[in-house]
């Protein structure tokens, strides 16, 4: 075991130890408010009543009530008491019973004798990852089954790109089936997850070389370069990231028959259109895009996809950066725009959850403001440092806002990997060190912290 893999479990490790005899200590992420009572208890028969109905259990609901956020069991609580004649249950909804049934199952048939308040600090707790074909089908459903659900996220964004095998545009040569991704919807449905599908959207084409799929099957999709700035000009070594015309009639026909069918292979009821990072727009090369300036450009792009999603009856999410000024906010040319895109940000609809990254601890994060306040929702997305991390949660926390949804964990390692890494199993091609253990483990963590901060 290398000495870096060692610093990031350890701390787990050592909480396993301290907690061995202890297994109210144990509970990972810890309930909100445990009494500790005296006494015997079994977990067996469990009665559950829904907290609008309660009767048997309105003791339960007494004696927590005042310690409840608002006097109220927020959406995913629960009251859990353990007794000798076995355990009782108030759920507000069937995430809350979910969630009361996990908890006892990690106490065991005997547990301590205990009652239990317990609800989520935050609506919205997901994962990102990138996509890792079906081989990976079975370690993907063990991340679901071993570590999501138990972790208690409920948001599972699977960036399958262009990997899907489209009966509308064959030409496009995907590897999953309609029927493989129903074992994934199926698998994250038994854990109460949401899973939304993405494609990376008008940039994020391809790296340098070669062309991304899309732009294999039809070059003519593609804005051509024109190096207003180093990250689009492909001369240098700079240049970042191939994009699609939004402007060319014929590529959002296209797109939208593949978010159909993604929609429907995925049972989705929100897709991810990405977005980010996008440098080639408005080329002055393009004849569908010439005269048109950056932002009128990137608005068109979004409010394109967010028609046909809005008449999908599917909400839209997207990366945040394009709609930051970059220089305005400090946030730079990667995590805000500096070629003025972000003027589309009051030109587009309000129902778009915004996605808002930020990596690096940062002494202000002005997007927690720029976004609620012109009307959006906003996840704040972290990914692997976790000063980084604990810091943005807690600047998003602290706005006290229902419009800062939660915590949106991104990996950037594909999710075989990232099962492989969490499960113990050999990793599924060449081992690249255990930078990727790190980067799972803190996801994970970023989810417990996104039920209960002081999970950290
Ligand atoms: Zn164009």
């Amino acid at each position: 075991m290398s000495r870096a893999l060692l610093r990031a479990i350890l701390p787990v490790l050592m909480a396993m130890a301290a907690h061995a005899d202890d297994p109210l200590a144990a509970l990972s992420p810890p309930p909100q408010v445990v009494d500790r009572l005296t006494g015997a208890a079994v977990a067996l028969p469990v009665s559950v009543e829904r907290v609008q109905v309660v009767k048997a259990g309105r003791a339960l609901l007494e004696r927590f009530k005042g310690r409840l956020p608002g006097g109220t069991l927020p959406a995913e609580g629960y009251l859990l008491e353990t007794g000798p004649g076995g355990t009782a249950v108030v759920a507000a909804d069937e995430a809350g019973e979910r969630h009361a049934r996990r908890t006892l199952a990690h106490l065991g048939p005997t547990p301590p004798r205990a009652a239990f308040a317990d609800w989520p600090a935050c609506a919205w707790r997901g994962l990102h990852v990138l996509d890792s074909g079906p081989e990976s089908l079975p370690l993907l459903k063990r991340l679901v089954h071993e570590k999501l659900g138990p972790a208690r996220a409920n948001v599972f964004v699977y960036e399958i790109d262009y990997n899907f095998k489209f009966s509308s545009h064959p030409e496009i040569k995907g590897a999953w089936t309609r029927s493989q991704v129903g074992e994934l919807v199926a698998a994250c449905r038994a854990e109460g997850i949401r899973l939304i599908p993405e494609i990376n959207c008008l940039g994020h084409q391809s790296w340098k070389t070669p062309p991304g799929p899309l732009l294999v099957a039809h070059p003519e999709f593609e804005e051509p370069p024109d190096a207003k700035v180093e990250q689009a000009d492909p001369t240098k070594e700079a240049f970042y990231c191939r994009s699609w015309c939004p402007s060319n009639p014929k590529v959002h026909p296209f797109v939208c028959d593949l978010i159909d069918e993604l929609l429907d292979a995925f049972q989705a009821d929100a897709f991810h259109a990405g977005m980010d990072e996008v440098f080639v727009i408005a080329s002055t090369k393009c004849p569908f895009c010439n005269g048109l300036n950056p932002a009128d450009a990137y608005m068109h792009a979004v409010n394109d996809l967010h028609d046909h999603l809005a008449k999908r009856g599917a909400t839209m999410l997207m990366w945040g950066d394009r709609l930051l000024d970059g220089k305005a906010t400090g946030y730079g040319e990667w995590e805000g725009a500096t070629n003025g895109t972000d003027h589309a940000l009051l030109r587009i609809p309000k129902d778009i959850i915004v996605c808002d990254w930020h990596y690096e601890p940062m002494a202000t994060y002005p997007s927690l403001t720029i976004f609620p306040e012109a009307g959006f929702r906003v996840w704040p997305s972290v990914w692997k440092d976790p000063e980084g991390a604990r810091k943005f949660m807690e600047a998003a926390r602290a706005r006290k806002d229902p419009r800062v949804l939660g915590a949106l964990a991104t990996t950037w390692i594909n999710g075989g990997r990232m099962a492989a890494r969490l499960l113990g199993e050999p990793a599924v091609d060449a081992d690249r060190g255990d930078g990727e253990m790190k980067i799972a483990v803190h996801a994970l963590q970023v989810l417990a912290d996104a039920w209960h901060p002081s999970a950290r």
